[in-house]
């Protein structure tokens, strides 16, 4: 076993006096007992400088990797310096972390899980808890985003993801660039102030190499990026304006619903539907009066899917100008329609028209399925049963999925 930890965990100033089996332990453990090289100083924890030893404290326990289903710790009686500089000090122990119970390999280990599993999951397999699953994250997160490059930033996405059960928002930030997308930022809420952080955070000089902005329609946003990136080409998101449309679709649908109700029509929107699909000449006489009645209210869903399905056309031009000779067309059928979830879309896109516009200057520029692909990714890592309540968690969990964030070397050795 020394030989081994040796091969696998060598720290210079310490060695391996003894590894013993630990009798009457709840569980199968095996213990490495660790002290420092005869001739070898104390390192002042928090200068990182050679200091004179004061005194030892009491053994302590640092976990490590699992070995064969059985629990391994480091023990160690960590010294304490009297350091010039800052007093009296535990001296730095290579393997751990500020007042960690784990060690860092250890900590390395359940965070990379901690990508493939979730976090309860892992605290299952390797019979740990939820809470040292999410320190080791915490600590793999807090590592990535002290040693992550920002240099070269040139596309950005911005969005805005519900949270809470809907009752709250994050804003996120990511990088869509063709080499490098990951998530740059998160922010509670997604107000003016919101995404005003995210630059103050990003710095002017990052700011100023900006190529390129994606967002949705949200006010406060345009708002923001108009203000700090006014020299970008900013992008209304393809992803967001279909989900746009499609939600107004749905408001019409609900609106039509509760009309019909109101007129005496039983559940009419799954009935609506098996009505129109049914042969006509199957219908009974009662039947087919209803159907006629329903299709005068069922035309408005039916014309506002149509007008939907018309708008894909918009994103399939090549030269900005017939696309925008289409978006006019579009928005005059649609404010014509009488449908009024439909016309207000249609007045957002008509107020926004240069920026949409803005898509065929950037197209090849960056794909418009990446800020979606990221939604959904970001939906379902808050989703998935985490067990976290807190904005924080939420945070640590969203960075450890989306950020790409890096790992040092030493991380790879046990995984
Ligand atoms: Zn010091």
């Amino acid at each position: 076993m020394k030989t081994i930890l040796n091969r696998v965990q060598n720290f210079k100033s310490f060695v391996y006096e003894s590894v013993y089996w630990v009798e009457n332990a709840p569980e199968p453990t095996i213990e490495a007992l660790l002290r420092p090289r005869a001739n070898g100083q104390a390192i002042c924890s928090c200068c990182m400088r050679r200091r004179p030893g004061y005194d030892t404290l009491a053994l302590r326990r640092f976990e490590f990797i699992p070995l064969w289903g059985i629990k391994v710790f480091l023990r160690y009686a960590p010294r304490r310096v009297n350091c010039r500089t800052c007093g009296i000090r535990v001296e730095r122990m290579p393997w751990a972390t500020g007042k960690h119970q784990l060690t860092q390999a250890y900590a390395w280990f359940l965070s990379e899980w901690a990508r493939r599993l979730s976090w309860k999951e892992v605290a299952q397999a390797f019979r740990t808890t939820w809470d040292h699953v999410f320190r080791s994250v915490e600590m793999a997160v807090a590592w990535g985003l002290e040693n992550r490059d920002l240099s070269g930033i040139e596309a950005i996405g911005v969005d805005e993801i519900a949270w809470k059960r809907g009752h709250k928002y994050l804003t996120l930030v990511y990088q869509i660039d063709a080499g490098c997308r990951r998530l740059l930022w998160i922010g509670q809420d997604r107000k003016t102030k919101t995404l005003l952080r995210f630059f103050w955070w990003f710095g002017r000089d990052r700011s100023v190499q900006l190529r390129l902005i994606c967002s949705d329609m949200w006010k406060p946003y345009l708002k923001v990026i108009a203000k700090k990136a006014g020299h970008a080409i900013h992008v209304l998101d393809r992803f967001h304006i279909m989900s746009g449309l499609s939600k107004a679709i749905d408001e019409v649908r609900a609106q039509e619903a509760r009309t019909l109700k109101s007129e005496g029509y039983e559940p009419v929107l799954t009935n609506r539907r098996w009505l129109l699909l049914k042969r006509a000449e199957n219908l009974t006489d009662n039947q087919e009066t209803k159907l006629a009645e329903l299709l005068r209210y069922n035309l408005k869903s039916v014309r506002s899917y149509l007008l939907k399905e018309e708008f894909q056309f918009f994103w399939s031009y090549i030269s900005p100008y017939w696309a925008g000779k289409f978006l006019d067309k579009w928005c005059t059928k649609a404010m014509r329609s009488q449908i009024e979830p439909m016309k207000k879309v249609a007045r957002q896109l008509r107020r926004h028209r240069p920026l949409l516009l803005n898509w065929f200057k950037a197209k090849g520029q960056y794909s418009s399925g990446i800020v979606e692909g990221f939604n959904n990714k970001a939906i379902l890592t808050t989703r998935k049963s985490y067990g976290f309540r807190t904005y924080h968690a939420a945070e640590i969990a969203l960075y450890h999925a989306l950020g790409a964030l890096p790992v040092p070397k030493t991380a790879h050795r046990f995984f």
